[in-house]
């Protein structure tokens, strides 16, 4: 028996390949900015073992440059360079990473953690580039080297004179056709953006020449345009400083830069963990509802870094859905992505830092709660409402988590209060949690129902949001004490009252079946009551849904 190879159209397959991996053209420059980055991390991984290399960090930069009349992009960078061999298996073999092979030779130990590792990257460069140029000169040898494609054709390499240790990729980008686009790609602001936006957190600064006008000397109103070279990146990601040495201020800031809202948000949450799975977190409770947030529009989740690169910019299987408000973002090393990086290969790491931020959220909502009411008070305004729906999607599922952080309107103290704040101060003979529902505090006041319950002198918390009774329905009993609507038939109150409610009843049965026939497509039944004060009748509710309930499921489309 004879085995074949299979033959394979290369320049179809690589075609295939680029186009089907990534969904956005505009992350070549992230892979390539990675590239060079971890270029320098390797000579940078060379100095720690080796005394003839000295690692000014100063000395060590990427540089982007771009030339609209050449229609080029150039990715500079002043990292370890490529032998002739090392273009030919790094460059010339696809799926090929040097930097994975590295990265098993010297095991990462303070940080600096190499981003390749699929050796698909730099062929995203064909996304947008008609031809690839790589001049490079290696730390390990004396001949520089000029690498030339045009894509799946093939590849060159000959010799040229470059003198600085480090690479130049350039690019010479596609013309315009009907359906893309590559100028923009040249355009200045549109490349200080997509830098910002994927590798904002690289080590190393990413300069560009940027245009700006500024004031000629000497006149009032005569402007000159300059050419500077800046830092386009901010290197040092907020959420790798120490937390001592950072204010409220720079969190603020943070916020307001990334864009999370146009509010303040009320408490931010700086989470590092460094246990099976290592990784850093900002999260940030809101202070206001997002205008789209109670519709279908809403996208909950957070920024997803990879060792600083950003990867997904709404992970929504970081949150639960409950807690969708928060935003923020999640650094880690540790996540096994995907080959475009644009998804993640096991959820089972995402499960696991969601339950960690899950618990780290309602930990400091509790604390909100206890520390700083008014603040506490204002969360509940714009997302309570989400709470309750969560304690009731789920059936119950979540109740030990939620129902914690409920607060709802109270008789007794005519403010918020918590269901633990209620159950504390519940006078020993009362057996159960009461509850009136009603379109407005107002109203609830009115109903005859109350009356009964209050004079008892026991507290009633008034459900006023529609979906306030189907929460506490699924949440049944807190603390041992089962919930009682003030209009459900058996109030619980006193053996006593109700053995004479059944008695009367019964004596008056021929006068309530009249009454129940003349409302029978009213009324279920008709019966005497002893709770009344001041008002000749009420209605109540027999069965498990209430009248309120019932108004709710009614408007319920089917
Ligand atoms: P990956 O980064 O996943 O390893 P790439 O396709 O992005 O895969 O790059 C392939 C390999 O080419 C890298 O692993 C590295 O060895 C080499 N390489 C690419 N760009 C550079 C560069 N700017 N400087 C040095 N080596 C590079
Ligand atoms: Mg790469």
């Amino acid at each position: 028996m004879e085995t074949k190879e299979f033959k394979a159209e290369s320049k179809r397959l690589l075609e295939m390949m680029i186009n089907s991996i990534y969904s956005q053209k505009e992350v070549f420059l992230r892979e390539l900015i990675s590239n060079a980055s971890d270029a320098i991390d390797k000579i940078y991984y060379k100095a720690l073992t080796d005394d003839t290399i000295n690692f000014e960090k100063d000395n060590y930069f990427i540089k982007i440059k771009a030339d609209k009349e050449n229609r080029t992009l150039t990715i500079s960078d002043t990292g370890i360079g490529m032998t002739k061999e090392e273009l030919e298996t790094n460059l010339g073999t696809i799926a090929k990473s040097g930097s994975l092979s590295f990265k098993m030779e010297n095991e990462a130990k303070d940080g600096h953690d190499i981003i390749g590792q699929f050796g698909v990257g730099f062929y995203a460069a064909f996304m947008v580039a008609d031809e690839v140029t790589v001049i490079t000169k290696s730390l390990n040898s004396d001949t520089s080297y000029k690498w030339f494609s045009k894509g799946a054709d093939g590849y060159t390499i000959e010799e040229t004179d470059k003198d600085t240790i480090g690479t130049d990729i350039i690019l010479k980008m596609k013309d315009n056709t009907e359906d893309d686009q590559y100028d923009e790609f040249l355009e200045e602001y549109r490349l200080k953006t997509i830098i910002k936006k994927y590798s904002d957190f690289i080590r190393y600064p990413i300069k560009m020449d940027v245009t700006s006008s500024k004031l000629k000397e000497g006149t009032e109103n005569e402007y000159e345009e300059i050419i500077e070279e800046q830092i386009i990146n901010s290197m040092v990601p907020i959420w790798r400083k120490n937390k001592s040495e950072l204010t409220e201020e720079d969190y603020q800031n943070f916020y307001e830069e990334k864009r999370y809202g146009y509010d303040k948000p009320l408490k931010h949450i700086h989470v590092s963990v460094d246990g099976a799975i290592r990784y850093n977190a900002i999260l940030y409770i809101p202070e206001k509802t997002p205008f789209d947030y109670y519709s279908k529009e809403y996208e909950k989740g957070l920024e997803l870094y990879s060792n600083g690169v950003l990867i997904m910019e709404k992970c929504g299987d970081l949150l639960p859905d409950y807690f969708s408000f928060v935003k923020g973002m999640v650094d880690s090393e540790d996540l096994s992505l995907n080959i475009s990086r644009e998804m993640l290969q096991q959820d089972r790491q995402l499960k696991r830092i969601e339950k960690n931020l899950t618990k780290k959220i309602k930990s400091q909502l509790l604390s909100l709660l206890k520390d700083e009411r008014e603040k506490y008070e204002s969360f509940y305004q714009s997302f309570g409402r989400q709470i309750k729906f969560g304690v009731y999607n789920d059936f119950g599922m979540n109740k030990e988590m939620l129902q914690d952080l409920l607060l709802f309107y109270s008789s007794k103290e005519k403010k918020l209060v918590s269901l633990d704040e209620y159950v504390e101060r519940m006078p020993e003979d009362q057996k159960f949690i009461y509850y009136a529902t009603g379109d407005s505090i107002d109203r609830i006041e009115k109903l005859p129902q109350t009356e009964l319950v209050a004079d008892k002198g026991y507290e009633i918390l008034y459900l006023t949001d529609d979906i306030d009774e189907f929460a506490i329905k699924m949440i049944a009993t807190y603390k041992e004490k089962e919930f009682k609507s003030v209009s459900s038939g058996d109030l619980g109150l006193d053996q006593e009252e109700e053995k004479e409610e059944k008695e009367v009843t019964e004596e008056n049965k021929a006068l309530f079946d009249y009454m129940k026939d003349i409302l029978s497509d009213k009324v279920k039944n008709v019966k005497v009551s002893t709770r009344l004060k001041s008002h000749p009748v009420c209605l109540t509710a027999e069965g498990e849904v209430s009248i309120e309930m019932e108004k709710v499921l009614s408007m319920m489309p089917d």
